[in-house]
């Protein structure tokens, strides 16, 4: 893939063709990823795509089956979990019970000595103001919030002052309101402390809300590499179009193609979607080679289809339709097709939607990882 990292200073980690194999199953299969220094990266994946195993291949719990684990520009084969100084937070807290919350926070430095010239009760203080908890040191563990129990176990992790944050599902067990809230905190922390933090997580709102840049997996394999805007309105394939939020995927053939400007500006297709006639914005000369009678797949985003707008129309019926309260999404009967669209106002019967060519975005169906 196309790679900009043209700095000199190596990531902070790099995967290179790192591969976990359980038996006959590639957990991680071919893995090769750079984390910058500083960066907010998250894995993001369904279920059984190899997100925590890569989490923990990085953390030391596991050594790759082939491949390397570089921090820093260093590998760190047969560094043990202790020695790679990274805080590690889970899904299940796990704070100790019999504990107070301060002494939670402070078990973490038992391994480590507080930085310069502070003593080990100021440094959980530090920590406990920095996860926004600053009078819960003398609370039992189990008086708080799973959030604020998940704040704990950050701070617990921090404590040593660790160079890497790796956080593995952390909000996954707590409601949806609380996880909102929580991963704004967690994104405050990561950046006052500028601390390297790799996310894991199935939950691609999540991923794009919280992250500067976002791997899809799939099947063990990063499927694209990119910061979350990209993502959304660029998917490399038709799995990471699907799976980052809603979409309408088409697949038809090119009738007709704007001649190739050539200063390379965006052109316009004609694409048969089975009977229908669509234009779509294609690349300039270079980016997508295209020539009539090319099958072409591309993708609109609900929120660009509009009711009797757009350059491309398509007549269709309300199949169904669901109140989220800011918009509604109706799913459309388009010949057998669905086709998903948000609108304020209530929907029925049928409706002309349409979109703008460039608000269409051409996937190139090969598998292909792009890393940007
Ligand atoms: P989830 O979101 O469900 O946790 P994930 O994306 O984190 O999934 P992994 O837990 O990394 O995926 O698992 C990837 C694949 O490797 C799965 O098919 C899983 O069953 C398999 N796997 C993971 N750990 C082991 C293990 N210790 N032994 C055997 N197979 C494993």
């Amino acid at each position: 893939g196309v790679d900009d990292d043209a700095t000199d200073a190596p990531p902070a980690v790099e995967l290179d063709g790192v591969t976990k194999r359980y038996g006959d199953t590639a957990a991680v299969d071919d893995v090769s990823l750079r984390v910058r220094e500083g960066e907010f990266f998250t894995l993001v994946g369904p279920s059984g795509c190899g997100k925590t195993t890569t989490l923990r291949l990085i953390a030391g719990f596991e050594e790759p089956s082939s491949g390397t684990v570089r921090f820093s520009g260093e590998s760190v084969a047969g560094v043990p979990p202790e020695d790679r100084d990274v805080g590690v937070v889970f899904q299940n807290y796990a704070l100790f019970p019999h504990m107070a919350v301060g002494e939670n926070v402070g078990y973490g430095l038992n391994f480590a000595d507080p930085p310069e010239g502070m003593r080990c009760n100021e440094r959980v203080a530090e920590l406990l103001e920095l996860v926004d908890l600053p009078d819960a040191a003398d609370r039992d563990p189990e008086s708080l919030s799973g959030g604020q129990q998940q704040r704990v176990a950050m701070a617990r992790a921090l404590a040593p002052g660790p160079d890497l944050l790796l956080l593995d599902e952390p909000m996954s067990a707590l409601d949806a309101r609380l996880r909102e809230r929580l991963r704004v905190q967690v994104r405050r922390i990561q950046s006052e402390l500028g601390i390297t933090t790799v996310y894991v997580t199935h939950d691609q709102e999540e991923a794009l809300a919280i992250s500067d840049r976002v791997a899809v997996m799939r099947g063990g394999t990063p499927e694209q590499v990119a910061p979350p805007r990209t993502v959304y309105r660029e998917p490399s394939s038709r799995f990471v179009a699907e799976f980052v939020g809603d979409n309408n995927v088409f697949a038809g053939r090119i009738t007709d193609l704007d001649p190739a400007e050539s200063d390379g500006a965006a052109r316009t297709a004609g694409v048969d979607v089975g009977g229908e006639p669509l234009r779509v914005a294609v690349g300039g000369t270079g980016d997508t080679d295209v020539a009539v009678g090319d099958r072409l797949t591309f993708c609109v985003r609900p929120e660009y289809l509009r009711i009797d707008e757009g350059e491309s129309r398509v007549r269709a019926t309300v199949a169904s339709a669901e109140f989220l309260g800011e918009t509604t999404r109706v799913t459309l009967d388009w010949g057998g097709r669905d086709l998903l669209v948000r609108t304020r106002d209530p929907l029925s019967g049928e409706v002309v939607v349409g979109f703008d060519p460039q608000d269409a975005h051409v996937i190139d169906d090969r598998t292909r990882v792009t890393d940007d």
